[in-house]
């Protein structure tokens, strides 16, 4: 190995700097504030979890399974992955504690790095957090528009603006694979108008064409038989009572019937929310019900539903207010004989709950009195033969006796 080369972050990641750190310790704190507050309890998985458990709860057939994981084997052979998506994990760890055996439903929420091997991109990384909240053991409608108006809360807070939300139900696992099926035979009814592009995607996927500019392919998806009516009768109920709760709290929708989400598992209500300020990428949010997911992995039948929020496009689409800082006290260094004193205040002073720098780079008192505006300190506190108190505002400069009494002028 060549030493002295610069080495550069992997391809697809990237490193928080301090100013970014601050912004995104603000939103993990509003997490907290408010999914806390609505009884979502903090939950961390591993981020390495077996192959297997993504192949089965994510679906063998999806793009994340596919192309997008990243998989290595350990020292023992054993296949591992890092985890690309967050609800496999927490299904796993359902079963694995028996939490069906707790109060229902049960509501957590998490935080943190997720990786898909993907083509990097503004929006778009190989790492990148999810904000993600799961309610388990639950089929109410009420916990469906809980967790989406939670979301919509949360971005409006963390300043996301121009967010649209489109809402679908999938129903069952069976409705939907008759449904497919009677889109192809629709489509295939009508090849001869559709883009060439879509008739091949027929068998593989043929809600793309819903999608599609062309004008052709548009006229014959304006006919096509929508999902929507086709849910049985009890998942179609389950569908009007969520918006009838999304609508009693003014929540504005668009139901959009060609919503296909990236789990396999997904039943009923499905949901994405995208910002118009976030370019190609725009999707900021997205999740839905998985009532088979938790049996999928060996647990009881158990109706759940979740979503996942991108951290960083939530910081891209979002304005919000930094967090004013710069309210703390510097400590001054007088001559060489006061480090030692210095450094025992700065402890103290800590101690006591005040946020406190001290000079540790060698600076004259002039630049000493220069760093501590640049970091926004409210006072200086000199320490030399004895402690003076300058208040950096008013420029007032007086003499204390010792910890406590800086304490009671600079406030903790
Ligand atoms: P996309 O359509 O953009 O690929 P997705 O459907 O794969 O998104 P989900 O699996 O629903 O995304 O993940 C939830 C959220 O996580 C997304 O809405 C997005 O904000 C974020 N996200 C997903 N993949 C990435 C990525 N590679 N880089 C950054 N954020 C991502
Ligand atoms: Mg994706």
């Amino acid at each position: 190995v060549a030493g002295g080369e610069k080495l550069q972050a992997p391809r697809g990641t990237f490193d928080v700097l301090p100013d970014e750190g601050r912004r995104r310790l603000r939103l993990n704190r509003l997490a907290e504030e408010m999914l806390g507050g609505a009884g979502y309890g903090y939950f961390e998985s591993p981020v390495i979890e077996d192959t297997e458990l993504f192949a089965r709860g994510v679906g063998e057939a999806t793009d994340i399974v596919q192309k997008e994981m990243f998989t290595f084997e350990d020292q023992a052979g054993r296949s591992l992955t890092l985890r690309p998506e967050n609800t496999a994990g927490v299904c796993r760890a359902y079963v694995e504690h028996g939490m069906h055996k707790q109060p229902q439903p049960v509501k957590l929420w998490s935080w943190g790095p997720f990786f898909r091997h993907e083509a990097p991109q503004a929006g778009r990384y190989r790492q990148f957090t999810q904000l993600d909240v799961e309610a388990l053991g639950s089929d109410d409608p009420a916990v469906d528009a809980e967790v989406i108006l939670l979301l919509d809360e949360f971005l409006a807070r963390a300043g996301v603006r121009e967010v649209r939300l489109r809402l679908s139900s999938l129903g069952t696992a069976g409705t939907r694979r008759a449904y497919l099926d009677e889109l192809r035979a629709y489509l295939r009814s009508r090849e001869g108008e559709l883009s060439d592009e879509v008739r091949g995607r027929i068998e593989a996927n043929p809600l793309r064409a819903f999608d599609s500019d062309h004008q052709g392919t548009r006229g014959v998806m304006a006919d096509a038989p929508s999902l929507l009516d086709r849910l049985e009768a009890d998942d179609a109920e389950h569908f009007t009572a969520v918006r009838a709760l999304l609508d009693d709290a003014g929540l504005a929708y668009e139901v959009d019937t060609t919503l296909v989400r990236g789990l396999d598992y997904y039943t009923r209500t499905v949901f994405e929310f995208e910002s118009d300020r976030l370019g190609a990428q725009r999707g900021v949010a997205g999740g839905g019900r998985y009532d088979g997911l938790v049996e999928e992995l060996g647990g009881p039948h158990t109706p759940a539903i979740g979503w996942a929020a991108g951290v960083e496009r939530i910081l891209l689409a979002g304005d919000a207010p930094e967090e004013p800082g710069g309210d703390a006290v510097f400590v001054a260094v007088a001559g060489p004989e006061a480090g030692r004193e210095a450094f025992r205040l700065v402890r103290e002073l800590r101690r006591q709950g005040v946020r406190v720098e001290m000079e540790q780079a060698g600076r004259s008192m002039k630049g000493q009195f220069k760093h501590a505006d640049r970091i926004g300190a409210r006072a200086v506190v000199i320490v030399g033969d004895g402690l003076e108190v300058k208040d950096m505002r008013s420029g007032e400069q007086r003499p204390v006796a010792d910890a406590d009494e800086v304490v009671r002028l600079v406030g903790a």
